[in-house]
């Protein structure tokens, strides 16, 4: 594999400082599964990194939160294992934890993230995922901040999915 950078930073401001600072040619890395194995092989359908922006330390893409008033917000880095776990989405959308436990292997669902498998799609698209209950809200932040995702650049991070409550 070509050689490139990487970096871990500590929170989601400074994953977004490195990726603006450093400019083009580098890529959030979350879980890897995709993108590792992109890199290895050689299948990237965009040019090889240059350097790679760790987000799995990122305190505020974690976390999965749930109440009646303001319905669920899933963290972007959540992991398939925790999400299939998680008492809350057992509980109250089995179908989200049914999805998430057949990604893959144990190993591939203790890397993989739920930000990952929506960042890499139109927003249209992510609606299309037949384990999500409705369409997600996408949070996401940006060197502008928080803004909505523009899902071709690579100077952003996802960093949350979430579903107002049900109004019926
Ligand atoms: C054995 C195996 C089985 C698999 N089975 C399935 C399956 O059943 N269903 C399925 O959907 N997928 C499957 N996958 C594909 C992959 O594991 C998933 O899509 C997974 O969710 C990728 O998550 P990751 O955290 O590893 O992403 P990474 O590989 O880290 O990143 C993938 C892409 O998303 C971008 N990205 C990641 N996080 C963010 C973020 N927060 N903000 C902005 N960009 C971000 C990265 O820059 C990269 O372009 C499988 C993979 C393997 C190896």
């Amino acid at each position: 594999m070509r050689k490139f950078e990487y970096f871990a930073p500590q929170s989601l401001q400074e994953a977004i400082d490195l990726l603006r600072q450093r400019g083009d040619g580098g890529r959030p890395l979350a879980g890897g599964t995709d993108l590792v194995a992109q890199m290895r092989e050689g299948t990237l359908k965009f040019p090889f990194p240059s350097y790679l922006v760790s987000l799995r330390r990122i305190p505020e893409l974690k976390g999965i939160e749930f109440s009646e008033g303001e319905g669920l917000r899933i963290g972007a880095g959540v992991t398939m294992a925790e999400l299939a776990a998680s008492p809350i989405i057992r509980e109250r959308f089995p179908i989200i934890a049914d999805g998430a436990g057949l990604v893959g292997s144990i190993q591939t669902m203790n890397m993989a993230t739920v930000g990952a498998t929506c960042a890499t799609l139109p927003p249209r698209r992510t609606q299309r995922r037949r384990s999500w209950p409705a369409r997600p809200r996408r949070s996401s932040r940006g060197p502008q901040g928080d803004a909505p995702c523009p899902w071709r650049s690579s100077s952003w991070a996802l960093v949350a999915l979430s579903w107002p409550p049900l109004s019926c």
